[in-house]
């Protein structure tokens, strides 16, 4: 975690703590979360509402707090999963009992069979063969039923289970991807860089990271509202992702964060990359959908790093958020990559002692 990642995460934390207190809401880590939410301002919706309660002078108890807990934070991925593993629950139940059943049939036909083998032995009356013969045609369509039964069952579960694989593979789709874009999440950027990184390992080929943040976003939110503000988030991860190709991977990061994976790709490849990037979403006019109305355009800053030896996630990921911050402290609307970093940085700091 970067020094500024990490200030930035203790802003939130200490606002979502002075909430709580302020509040009443008792501590427990969900309310925590809730909170912390609000205070990064990621979830437009459960902002809204909460200011809504604030506004309206509510007194926002635990109770309301779990209320907005389960409407806006609970995983629906993770409801999704357990629904789906308890419909796989029942039907693996289910078989098991129809071949248990099967199974005693089969063990009590096995043992009529074997003692009539013992009475064929004997001397037998023509009455007793018939009397036999009738008893076996019984036990054996009795048999031949519960065979189709279970043969049904087996039948009607793979059916089923394809229907549940189905399920199961939406689900995991689902949650690799970011609801509001999507794009690849949080969670696949982390799992796609350990494996990009691991790659790069092994064939020794370059690997470049860019960090994305779009500029002035609070103030855009602001002034044209979080629903414009999402169309704008959808906007930017096209952009990324229509300017990425191959095994490229553009993410949302977070927020109005975006980043993106560029293997086999070396520092000055993938300053090109973020140039087009950021050229192509300075150059998309903004249009409000319902009316048409004319916003402007807006920007984005980028960082950009390329993989070391001696690194891992965290320290890749590290420096190009440094660059990112240079990027932003040298104006915005630029790529700042670490050959370029030191300079950019002494030139803020000339800039600011010649102020
Ligand atoms: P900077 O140029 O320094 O990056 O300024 P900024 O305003 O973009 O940065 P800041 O971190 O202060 O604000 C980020 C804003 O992004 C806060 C919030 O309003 C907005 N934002 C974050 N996530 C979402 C989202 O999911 N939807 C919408 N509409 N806005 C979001
Ligand atoms: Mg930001
Ligand atoms: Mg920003």
């Amino acid at each position: 975690m970067s020094e500024q990642e990490f200030k930035r995460a203790l802003g939130y934390a200490n606002s979502a703590f002075d909430l709580l207190k302020r509040s009443g809401i008792p501590p427990y880590p969900q309310f925590y979360e809730l909170l912390y939410t609000y205070s990064t301002g990621v979830n437009p919706s459960l902002n809204a509402r909460i200011n809504t309660i604030f506004r309206n002078g509510e007194t926002p108890s635990s109770d309301l707090a779990e209320t907005l807990y389960n409407e806006f934070l609970k995983s629906h991925v993770s409801d999704r999963m357990t629904e789906v593993s308890e419909r796989m629950h029942a039907r693996i139940q289910a078989v098991h009992e129809a071949i248990d059943l099967a199974m005693t049939t089969a063990h009590i036909y096995s043992g009529s069979l074997q003692a009539a083998t013992g009475v064929l032995g004997g001397e037998i009356s023509m009455t007793s063969i018939k009397a036999l013969a009738e008893q076996l045609l019984v036990e054996t369509r009795s048999m031949q039923e519960t065979n189709w039964s279970l043969e049904q069952k087996l039948h009607a579960s793979r059916e089923d289970i394809a229907g549940l694989q189905r399920d199961l593979d939406d689900v995991r789709r689902e949650s690799m991807l970011d609801p509001l874009t999507k794009i690849a999440n949080r969670k696949s950027f982390d799992e796609g860089l350990a494996q990009a990184i691991a790659e790069a390992q092994v064939g020794e080929t370059p690997l470049s990271l860019m960090i994305v943040d779009i500029d002035h976003f609070k103030s855009f939110n602001d002034t044209y509202g979080h629903q414009t503000g999402d169309q704008v988030l959808r906007l930017v991860a096209m952009t990324l992702k229509s300017n990425i190709k191959g095994k490229d991977l553009a993410a949302r990061y977070g927020g109005e964060e975006f980043v993106a994976i560029l293997p086999s790709t070396d520092l000055a490849g993938a300053v090109i990359v973020a140039e087009n990037v950021r050229r192509a979403i300075q150059a998309k006019e903004l249009l409000k959908r319902s009316t048409n109305e004319k916003l402007g355009r807006i920007t984005a800053s980028f960082g950009v790093a390329m993989f070391q030896k001696t690194d891992n996630a965290t320290s890749l990921i590290e420096r190009a958020d440094r660059c990112l911050y240079g990027a932003k402290h040298a104006g915005r609307n630029r790529v700042v990559s670490e050959d370029e970093l030191s300079q950019v940085l002494a030139k803020i700091t000339a800039d600011v002692s010649a102020a």
